[in-house]
């Protein structure tokens, strides 16, 4: 009987390591991603997980002669020799000299649109997210989902080195979390329930557990309007955390995360930083303002007429930005003190001015890329303020167990990935940094 032991067997060579083996005899795996014919020899670009690779075929380097049947988007193995050489900028570059080609596999048909470009060229948003599985292959597109990765990479890495606990939450929920227009009701074996519009319920509960609590995980909106900054299902980087002595436990939590996915992305995305030109912001202190200065500001500094006073407008949160960068040369500003009427009925009240609340918004670059703040922890507070919002808590029993049977003082945030991406890299819609989008009008593929 064959067993199964666990050991990794990888015969081929990384790009990466090339370095380590000049002038020898390796194996490479990947796709063909361009072939250019020269006089006398061609280029094989191929299209490892992470990395372009030129590969040169030329007769004289082996009695291996190039398959007719080979074209791009083929799978291969490529054997060969290492050589280095320096560029003009005297960076140590390596290719391969072919000295096989192995055919793994065939595609059937040519690809829909040209994806070995630097970029995809011309092609419309609607197009490149209709062909989604093959327009990702081009290393531009690649490189944005990298990216994503490095940032709920460095949230994660950042939260456990500061002993938060990952929780997984239900998405399939039997009352709606934060109520409102924009929850997606579900017939559920006759029942109805909810999509989970945040974890946020469960990540308090879970703060009576654990004390400090992450997650990383889907959770849905139904956002009836088409925009460039919602998705009606997003990744959201949650995290709670008890035993705070004040809100600003949070912001100081969320920006050492900051710092954390900044230089994980400088250091182990260099690449992918590089290719797509990502300015990567430096980030030492982030200033903060107070909700009703920062409408003041506004009115007196940038001449701005709000239209809500309890609320910002994207031209106002991207005026705060180019406040922020003006004035502290900052690309992030903390807004802090929301009027009490726009923040869901868990967040705590300021106890010297209970028109307003211990919460806050972060904006990136002047968009809001995160909301957190202090919750209610004392039972009776909760209750009185559920009932003065026009809810009923014994339909929020679970919830409540939190608080009757004893919380710390604790609050938490939620950080919406696809949007930090899309502001990192300077899209103007959403859906640029999504691998899968679904908006109002799509939910495929
Ligand atoms: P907005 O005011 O932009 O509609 P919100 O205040 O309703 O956002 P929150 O409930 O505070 O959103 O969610 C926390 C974070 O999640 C936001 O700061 C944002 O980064 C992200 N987010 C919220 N809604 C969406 C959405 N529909 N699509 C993508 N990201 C979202
Ligand atoms: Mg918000």
């Amino acid at each position: 009987m064959e067993k199964i032991n666990g050991t990794i067997i990888n015969t081929d060579v990384e790009f990466k390591d090339f370095k380590d083996y000049n002038e020898k005899i390796v194996s490479i795996k990947g796709y063909i991603h361009r072939i250019r014919e020269m006089t006398g020899f061609s280029f094989v670009i191929l299209r490892t997980a992470r990395e372009t690779v030129q590969c040169v075929y030329a007769p004289e380097f082996s009695d291996y002669r190039f398959d007719e049947r080979l074209k791009e988007e083929a799978c291969v193995r490529v054997t060969g020799k290492v050589v280095g050489s320096f560029d003009k900028n005297g960076k140590e570059r390596f290719e391969l000299q072919i000295h096989n080609i192995e055919i793994l596999s065939l595609p059937a048909e040519q690809l829909p649109i040209v994806i070995n470009k630097k970029q995809l060229d011309n092609i419309q948003l609607s197009t490149v997210l209709d062909l989604r599985p093959v327009s990702m292959r081009n290393p531009k597109e690649r490189a944005i989902f990298k990216i994503q990765e490095g940032i709920a990479r460095g949230f994660r890495e950042f939260l456990l080195k500061n002993n938060f606990t990952e929780i997984r939450s239900p998405k399939i929920n039997y009352a709606g979390a934060e109520g409102g227009t924009n929850v997606f009701k579900l017939d559920y074996f006759g029942k109805q329930v909810y999509l989970a519009q945040s974890p946020q319920l469960y990540k308090q509960s879970l703060v009576g557990v654990f004390e400090r609590v992450f997650e990383i995980a889907p959770v849905f909106r139904a956002e009836h309007h088409d925009t460039s900054r919602h998705l009606n299902e997003y990744t959201s980087m949650d995290f709670e955390m008890g035993f705070i002595n004040d809100f600003t436990d949070i912001m100081n939590m969320e920006t050492g995360a900051l710092k954390y996915i900044m230089n994980l992305l400088k250091t182990e995305y260099a690449e992918e930083v590089e290719l797509l030109h990502a300015d990567i912001p430096e980030i030492t202190e982030i200033p903060t303002i107070k909700f009703m200065d920062a409408k003041e500001l506004l009115m007196t500094k940038y001449k701005y007429k709000p239209s809500d006073m309890k609320d910002f407008d994207p031209e106002e949160e991207a005026l705060l930005g180019k406040y922020a960068k003006s004035e502290f040369n900052s690309d992030f500003i903390f807004v802090t003190h929301y009027p009490s009427k726009k923040r869901p009925f868990y967040t705590m009240d300021d106890p010297n001015d209970p028109e307003y609340t211990l919460s806050f918004d972060l904006l990136f670059r002047g968009l809001e890329i995160t909301s957190g703040g202090q919750r209610v922890h004392d039972y009776h507070a909760q209750v009185e303020k559920m009932i003065k919002c026009g809810m009923n808590p014994e339909e929020f029993e679970t919830y409540l167990m939190l608080h009757k049977y004893g919380a710390p003082p604790h609050g938490g945030l939620g950080l919406g990935l696809e949007r930090l991406t899309m502001h990192l890299l300077g899209f103007k819609n959403v859906r640029e940094a999504t691998m899968f989008p679904r908006d109002i009008n799509r939910v495929s593929p």
